[in-house]
């Protein structure tokens, strides 16, 4: 499990303790986090532990340090621990962080479990012929890719006319702009349906999440620009929805609960029980589905025009946010400012020529690095303005 400690891993971690006769843990990956990765490594028996970070080494040996957990720590001891032999990889590092380790975990017969957002959308299209190469099956954790995933359900692909995901509309579905220029990071970080890791948070406020993921849809299923589309559905309990081309449309529906289809992942092509809450229909009486406004949510456009660009705009586009969210939640700038930056750093990327498709993931790094520095030099700029 790489991020472990996070929100997706505590999930996986309860799922996995649930059903100790199904499975054995191999590796559990955090970064800082040595207290928790002890105690989930200490709950479910993993035959090792590692901290990319290495200053929580020593603590971390010592709390294991009367178990059987191998304990390591560093870059390149979390690559290794993707040596292991095991079936399913849960990948769930957040941010760039994670394209890294998640690319050593494709291995030849090994299931994938891919929550981590940035290896499709800052380098889809390496990411997924890797995947292919490597013989490894990529299956989508995000809820709306699942319900995706469910829906298709190995149907021919070539019947396939539109992929239609979800949003909540997150905190600000009703505010308006000027609303929304004084949001705090608090109220930003207040959703009403889904409980997540702070950045995944701030990317629902600002829409741009959905943005992300119809750029995941994009690499993880056969189809056009043309043929994705994003309905607001404020009860979130249709996750996806796929149409064919005969006009049938097949939807996916469940509670807001991420052990759902993190249960679908672990135990692909079965169903792995959970004691998730149970939709009940009739007490939930209606679904609402709206189309968004893309002018209230600039980000989710900025995310759609990036795709039509190619040419690596979504890596600019991933980088530029990941800054500008980390730059909102540090008070340095204000919640509408996140997009703007994003859209300054595309236009400086494009005005400079930067804008070339990488053809190698050291070509990724390095677009991914400029379009940071740009970033911050955007943000410098607006935060000197705002003084
Ligand atoms: P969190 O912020 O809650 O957790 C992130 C995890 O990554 C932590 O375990 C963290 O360790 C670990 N981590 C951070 N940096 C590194 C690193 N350099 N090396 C190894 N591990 C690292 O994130 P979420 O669980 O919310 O999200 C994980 C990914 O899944 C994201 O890409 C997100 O977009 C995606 N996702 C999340 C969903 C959700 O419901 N939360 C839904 C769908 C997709 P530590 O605790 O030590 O810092």
């Amino acid at each position: 499990v790489l991020g472990s400690t996070g929100s997706v891993g505590v999930s996986t971690l309860d799922l996995i303790a649930a059903n100790p006769d199904r499975f054995e843990t191999t590796a559990l990956v955090a970064n800082k986090n040595w207290q928790r990765l002890a105690e989930q490594a200490r709950a479910v028996g993993a035959k090792s532990a590692v901290l990319a970070d290495e200053s929580g080494y020593e603590a971390l040996k010592s709390a294991l340090s009367d178990t059987e957990t191998e304990v390591t720590a560093g870059e390149q001891a979390v690559i290794e621990a993707m040596d292991r032999d095991c079936d399913v990889v849960m990948a769930a590092v957040v941010g760039t962080a994670g394209l890294a380790p998640t690319l050593a975990a494709l291995k030849p017969g090994r299931a994938l479990a891919l929550a981590n957002k940035e290896c499709l959308v800052s380098a889809g299209a390496l990411f997924m012929q890797t995947a292919r190469r490597n013989g490894a099956t990529v299956l989508p954790v995000d809820s709306e890719h699942n319900a995706i995933f469910q829906a298709i359900d190995g149907r021919p692909l070539d019947g396939l006319e539109k992929i239609i995901l979800t949003a909540s509309g997150g905190p600000f579905r009703t505010w308006s702009i000027e609303q929304m220029a004084v949001a705090t990071p608090e109220q930003a970080l207040n959703h009403p349906n889904w409980s997540m890791g702070s950045k995944i948070t701030i990317d629902s406020a600002t829409m741009m999440n959905k943005g992300l993921e119809l750029i995941e849809a994009y690499h993880l299923f056969p189809i056009d620009v043309s043929g994705l589309d994003v309905y607001i559905h404020r009860q979130s309990a249709v996750h996806g929805l796929v149409q064919f081309s005969d006009g049938s449309i097949l939807a996916q529906m469940g509670a807001a609960d991420m052990r759902i289809p993190i249960s679908y992942c672990l135990d692909w092509p079965a169903r792995l029980a959970n004691d998730s809450r149970r939709l009940d229909l009739a007490q939930l009486g209606r679904l609402d589905f709206e189309r968004p406004d893309m002018s209230q949510f600039p980000a989710l456009a900025l995310a759609l025009e990036c795709l039509k660009t190619g040419r690596g705009a979504t890596t600019v586009l991933n980088a530029a946010n990941e800054i500008a969210v980390a730059a909102f939640l540090d008070r340095k700038i204000g919640f509408t400012q996140i997009a703007q930056v994003v859209e300054e750093v595309l236009e400086n990327a494009a005005a400079t020529d930067l804008l070339v498709e990488p053809d190698s993931m050291e070509g990724v790094f390095e677009l991914d690095g400029s379009a940071r520095r740009l970033a911050h030099t955007n943000i410098h700029r607006l935060a000197a303005n705002e003084r």
